[in-house]
C-alpha cells in the first residue's frame, strides 16, 4: 500500500490579512480559499462571550463592538500580553495568532483534508523572540511547524519559481540581484537577494516591524476626524466602535485612492454626520514621512549589501500596500528602474512558503533539494556585560547583523570563584551599545558546572543561529568532558505547559514533543 505524502502547505500570517497556499499535484503553488470563499482572511479575532470568531465576521464587528475585537495582534508579538483587555482577560499575542492559524487550518482542511505540517512566514526584520513566538503560535494551533521563512525570501522564491529558475533546465547561472520591497499591513521589510540558478542568497535585510498600511490608514482616520472636529467640535475617535467603523471606511478609501484621484469618507457620531473628501495629493502629503522611512531603510539595506542601484536587476514589489502609487513613484525615482509587479502582491509570500514546505517534506523523504536558501540575521546578537567605568549595562556584540546563517560564535567566560556551580548569561539582540535599548532575549543559565573548578576556569558558551534565525546555546567546559545543562529563560515567552493548555483549548489537540 502506498502512503499519500502530506500536502505542502505555507501560511503567510499577516498583520492585517493572512493567506494559505499549497503545492498542487504538479508542484505548483496555489492559494486556498477560506470558508467564506475568499483568498485572504482578515487577521482579526472577535471574542464573543465563549465564542471566538476569526476573519471577515470579526472584522465587521469592529464597527459595532470594537472592545471585543483583536486586530493587528502580530504587532504585539514579542510582548507578554496583547495591549487590549477582553472582559477582564488579557491574552499573549501568540495565543491570538494561534486562533487565526486554527481558523486557517480548519478552512484549508475542508479542501485538502486534515493536515498538520506547515511553513509559516515571518517578517525578515523579526527578532529571535518574535520568531519563537510565531513558532509557538503554530504549535498552539495544532501544527508541527516545519520551518519559519522570511517573507521577502518567500516572495523571491515564488518569483524564482514563476521565472522558471527552480526548473533545473530553465535555471540560469547568471546572478540575478533583486531588491524585495515588502510593505504589508503592519510591517515593512526590505531584503537584497541574489538568485544564482536555484540558490537564493540574502545579502542584507532591514526593516521596521511597526510600519505598514495600517499606519497609512490611521493618517487618513486623523484627516477625516480633524475635519469632523472642525465642523462639529467632537472627536469621533473617542468612541472605540465609531473609531473602528471609521478605520474600515478609511482603509477602503485608501484602496480607492490607489486607483482614483479622490475618495470620500462618511462619518456619523453623536447625531452629527460629515462626508470628507480626500484627494490623493492630500493623502500623500499626510503620509510622506511614513514613505520616507521606507526609503531611508531601503537605501540602508542596499548599502549593507555593498551594492549600488546599477547592480540591482529588479525591484520586486510585495505586500498589499505597494499598490499605492506613491510607493511605486518613490522606488522608480530612487532606483531608476520600473518596479516589478509580476508576483501577486498578496499571495506571493504564501506561495513561497508552500514551496519551502515542499522542500522540507521532500528532504524528509530523502529526495533531492530543488532549491536552496541562504539567510542572514536581521539583528546583532550580544551578551550583556557591565562597563567597569560607568557601571552601566553594555551590549557586547558577538554576531553582527547581516551575517550569513547558520553561524556560531563562542564567548569564553571565567568562573569568579572556586567551585562555582553556575553562570548566568544575559542575551540581547540589537544594535545599541546600551543593553537596555536592545531586545531582551532572556537569561541563559549554565548549570551543573563540574565540581571543584578553580577560580578563573574557562567556560565556553556557543551561540548558534540556525538558518531560520532561531537561536540555540551550547556550553562546554574545556579540559573536562562533563555535560553542562543550559536553558534560556525567556523574558516574554510561554512555557510548554501553558502552550499545551492553549493547544488543547484552541484546537482540542493533545500535546506533542516540541523543541
Ligand atoms: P498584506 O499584508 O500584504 O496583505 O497587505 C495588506 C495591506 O495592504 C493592508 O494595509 C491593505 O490596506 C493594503 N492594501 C491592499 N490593497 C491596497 C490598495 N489597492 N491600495 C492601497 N493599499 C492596499
Amino acid at each position: 500500500m502506498t502512503t499519500v505524502p502530506p500536502p505542502a502547505v505555507g501560511i503567510d500570517l499577516g498583520t492585517t490579512f493572512s493567506v494559505v497556499a499549497r503545492l498542487d499535484e504538479r508542484g505548483q503553488p496555489v492559494t486556498l480559499v477560506n470558508a467564506e470563499g475568499d483568498r485572504v482572511t482578515p487577521s482579526v479575532v472577535l471574542f464573543d462571550g465563549e465564542d471566538v470568531v476569526v476573519g471577515k465576521e470579526a472584522l465587521k464587528a469592529i464597527a459595532s463592538e470594537a472592545e471585543h475585537v483583536a486586530e493587528c495582534s502580530k504587532r504585539d508579538v514579542g510582548h507578554r500580553v496583547f495591549h487590549k483587555v477582553f472582559d477582564g482577560r488579557q491574552f499573549p499575542p501568540e495565543v491570538i495568532e494561534a486562533w487565526i492559524l486554527n481558523k486557517l487550518r480548519n478552512d484549508a482542511a475542508q479542501q485538502i483534508g486534515p493536515f498538520g505540517q506547515v511553513v509559516i512566514t515571518v517578517p525578515a526584520y523579526f527578532d529571535e523572540v518574535r520568531r519563537k513566538a510565531t513558532q509557538d503560535a503554530g504549535y498552539m494551533a495544532g501544527f508541527e511547524v516545519l520551518d519559519i521563512i522570511n517573507e521577502p525570501t518567500a516572495a523571491a522564491v515564488a518569483f524564482g519559481f514563476q521565472q522558471g529558475f527552480l526548473d533545473p533546465q530553465g535555471s540560469s547561472t547568471e546572478p540575478n540581484r533583486i531588491l524585495v520591497y515588502d510593505l504589508g499591513g503592519g510591517t515593512f521589510d526590505v531584503t537584497v537577494m541574489e538568485i544564482r540558478g536555484t540558490e537564493f542568497t540574502a545579502l542584507a535585510t532591514d526593516g521596521d516591524v511597526r510600519l505598514g498600511g495600517y499606519d497609512w490608514d490611521q493618517r487618513l482616520v486623523d484627516l477625516v476626524a480633524e475635519s469632523f472636529i472642525r465642523e462639529h467640535y467632537v472627536d469621533p475617535r473617542e468612541d472605540p466602535s465609531t473609531a473602528g467603523k471609521l478605520w474600515r471606511e478609511c482603509e477602503d478609501a485608501k484602496r480607492t485612492l490607489s486607483a482614483r484621484g479622490k475618495a470620500s469618507v462618511a462619518c456619523d457620531y453623536r447625531g452629527f454626520s460629515c462626508r470628507a473628501e480626500v484627494s490623493r495629493q492630500q493623502f500623500e502629503e499626510a503620509t510622506q514621512d511614513l514613505l520616507d522611512r521606507t526609503r531611508f531603510t531601503t537605501v540602508q539595506a542596499l548599502k549593507a549589501a555593498g551594492l549600488a542601484w546599477g547592480d540591482v536587476d529588479r525591484v520586486l514589489l510585495v505586500g498589499g500596500s505597494t499598490r499605492m502609487p506613491m510607493v511605486r513613484n518613490m522606488l522608480r525615482e530612487l532606483s531608476g528602474k520600473e518596479p516589478d509587479t509580476s508576483v501577486a502582491a498578496d499571495e506571493a509570500v504564501a506561495h513561497g512558503a508552500a514551496l519551502r514546505a515542499g522542500l522540507v517534506l521532500a528532504r524528509r523523504q530523502d529526495q533531492p533539494a530543488t532549491f536552496t536558501i541562504h539567510n542572514v540575521n536581521s539583528h546583532s546578537l550580544g551578551v550583556v556585560g557591565t562597563d567597569p567605568h560607568t557601571g552601566r549595562k553594555r551590549n557586547g556584540i558577538l554576531i553582527p547583523r547581516n551575517t550569513p546563517l547558520p553561524v556560531t560564535a563562542k564567548r569564553t567566560f571565567k568562573t569568579r570563584k572556586a567551585n562555582q556551580k553556575s553562570i548566568l548569561v544575559q542575551i540581547v539582540e540589537g544594535e545599541s551599545p546600551s543593553a537596555d535599548d536592545c531586545t531582551q532575549i532572556g537569561k541563559c543559565t549554565v548549570r551543573d558546572l563540574p565540581p571543584n573548578l578553580p577560580v578563573q576556569s574557562p567556560v565556553d558558551v556557543l551561540f548558534h543561529y540556525e538558518p531560520n534565525g532561531r537561536l540555540k546555546v551550547h556550553v562546554t567546559v574545556p579540559e573536562t568532558d562533563r555535560q553542562v545543562k543550559t536553558e534560556i529563560v525567556r523574558e516574554n515567552s510561554l512555557c510548554k505547559e501553558h502552550m499545551d493548555g492553549w493547544r488543547r483549548y484552541i484546537c482540542h489537540l493533545e500535546p506533542t514533543d516540541y523543541r
